[in-house]
């Protein structure tokens, strides 16, 4: 599209009132809603409306797509994007959603094995495919450490930068090179804990690659932030600065 002629539909999706239902999407099936500040809120619809009407939308398995999908999806993907200006997660094309989780047909690593379903998955190219079933779920029990929209979409920011491998481009140099000492040193403590059966904050799936390990730290940071920073104080602070929101603010002590 068009840089002008993009700009020009924002502009007037922005003019248009945000509809009462799609508020009530927001609030019912997003937990983090509610403790978003009034400035956040609009910002938030903004962010769905422009990614409600840019992506190209798929059900499958017998899903019928709706508005409520739609909405609740972007909502929560918009959710990661408050703290950054002009950016709808432009590389992202389409947005697949099946009912349920599918099973996966490839081994992507070595912990796989304890689920042959998956509830998601991102690609380079810009699809995301989502469970619907476990996106809702997770979206409305805030704070139990799983967020499958969210994880999905870390993938998406992570691809940024032309692979999905768990480098992050921080505006500065210095952040950047801290982000790879300390992404490195926590994945390889968790490997170490997974490996011994220890439990684990951070979910053992992102001891699998570095890829996974930042996903699964986004989940982290959105889901239980102020666990995470207790516990992995630099890498909460990498994340704060990456993402340029405290989610502490929107979930209970
Ligand atoms: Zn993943």
């Amino acid at each position: 599209m068009f840089h002008w002629f993009q700009k020009r539909r924002r502009a007037q999706l922005f003019e248009q009132p945000f509809p009462k239902n799609w508020e009530s999407f927001l609030e019912n099936n997003i937990g983090h809603f509610r403790r978003l500040s009034e400035l956040e809120k609009s910002k938030l619809r903004r962010l769905t409306k422009v990614i409600v009407a840019e992506k190209d939308w798929e059900a499958h398995a017998g899903l019928s797509m709706s508005d409520e999908i739609k909405v609740t999806i972007s909502g929560i993907a918009g959710l990661m994007l408050l703290g950054v200006d002009d950016f709808y997660f432009d590389n992202v094309k389409t947005i697949i959603v099946f009912p349920q989780a599918v099973r996966r047909e490839t081994n992507t690593g070595w912990i796989i094995e304890r689920d042959t379903f998956h509830s998601g998955e991102a690609y380079q190219g810009g699809q995301v495919v989502l469970s619907w079933k476990d996106a809702i779920t997770d979206a409305r029990s805030p704070g139990n450490g799983h967020n499958l929209v969210i994880h999905e979409f870390a993938h998406c920011l992570d691809s940024l930068d032309g692979e999905m491998g768990g480098s992050l481009d921080f505006s500065d140099h210095e952040s950047t090179a801290l982000w790879n000492r300390v992404c490195d040193e926590e994945f390889q403590s968790l490997i170490l804990a997974v490996q011994a059966g220890n439990q684990t904050l951070i979910n053992d799936y992102g001891a699998t690659n570095k890829a996974e390990f930042f996903a699964v730290c986004s989940e982290t940071f959105f889901e239980k932030p102020r666990q995470m920073q207790q516990q992995h104080s630099e890498l909460f602070q990498l994340l704060l600065k990456y993402y340029r929101i405290d989610p502490r603010n929107w979930l209970p002590q």
